[in-house]
C-alpha cells in the first residue's frame, strides 16, 4: 500500500521494484476447500491495472494527454482527436502493446535530469520517435488488462446528464411560468432550498 502524493517521481520510487516481482508471479497456491488433507492447488494468476488515465499514464511511462500520441491504448495521433465530429471512425490505428512501451522507453534519454534539461524541440522529437513514451512502464501488465475505472467514468457522465436534465426542466418551467431565465438553475435551487 502506498500513501502519498501520486506524482511521477514518487510512483517510480514506490513501485519500480514491484514490476519484476509481479512478472515473477505466474501462479499462487490456493487451498482446495473440499480436500480433507488440506492440500493446495496452484492457480494461474493474471494481473490487471485499473486507474484513472493520469495514473495509468504515469504507470506506463506515457507523456500524458497533451502529447503527440495522446492515447494510452493505440497510436492515434493526438491531433486526429481534436474534434469528435471529424473523427474517422473507420480508420484503425495500431494498438499499443506493453512490449512497444518497453521498446519505446529504450529510445528515450536515460536519465531524469537530462530529460528535464531537454528543449521543447528535443522533447517533441523524442515524443515522435517514441510514440509519446518517456519512461519504462512500471508494470509489464498486458495492455488489454489495463483499463480506466469504467463505473467511475459512467457515474461522471451520468451525473452530467442528470444535471443537464435538471437544468432543462427548470428552463421549461420558467418558460411556462413566464419567468425570465435564471443564469444558473442549480445555484438558484440551492438558494431556494436554503431560503425554505
Ligand atoms: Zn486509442
Amino acid at each position: 500500500m502506498y500513501y502519498g502524493i501520486d506524482n511521477k517521481e514518487n510512483l517510480r520510487v514506490a513501485f519500480s521494484d514491484f514490476g519484476a516481482e509481479i512478472d515473477a508471479i505466474k501462479s499462487l497456491p490456493v487451498p482446495v476447500t473440499d480436500d480433507p488433507n488440506g492440500d493446495v492447488r496452484e492457480i494461474p494468476v493474471e494481473f490487471f491495472l485499473i486507474g484513472d488515465t493520469i495514473i495509468l499514464g504515469k504507470a506506463l511511462g506515457h507523456m500524458g494527454s497533451k502529447s503527440l500520441y495522446s492515447c494510452l491504448f493505440c497510436l492515434i495521433p493526438g491531433k486526429a482527436l481534436k474534434r469528435a465530429g471529424d473523427w474517422d471512425d473507420k480508420k484503425k490505428y495500431a494498438d499499443r502493446t506493453i512490449d512497444g512501451y518497453i521498446r519505446a522507453a529504450q529510445l528515450c534519454e536515460p536519465d531524469g535530469a537530462k530529460r528535464k534539461a531537454q528543449t521543447e524541440t528535443k522533447r517533441r522529437q523524442q515524443s515522435e520517435r517514441t510514440n509519446s513514451v518517456d519512461e519504462a512502464p512500471l508494470f509489464h501488465i498486458p495492455i488489454p488488462n489495463i483499463s480506466p475505472p469504467q463505473l467511475h467514468i459512467a457515474l461522471g457522465i451520468g451525473k452530467r446528464f442528470y444535471k443537464s436534465l435538471e437544468e432543462c426542466c427548470w428552463k421549461h418551467d420558467e418558460l411556462n411560468a413566464g419567468l425570465t431565465s435564471v443564469v444558473n438553475p442549480t445555484k438558484e435551487v440551492a438558494q431556494l432550498n436554503k431560503d425554505i
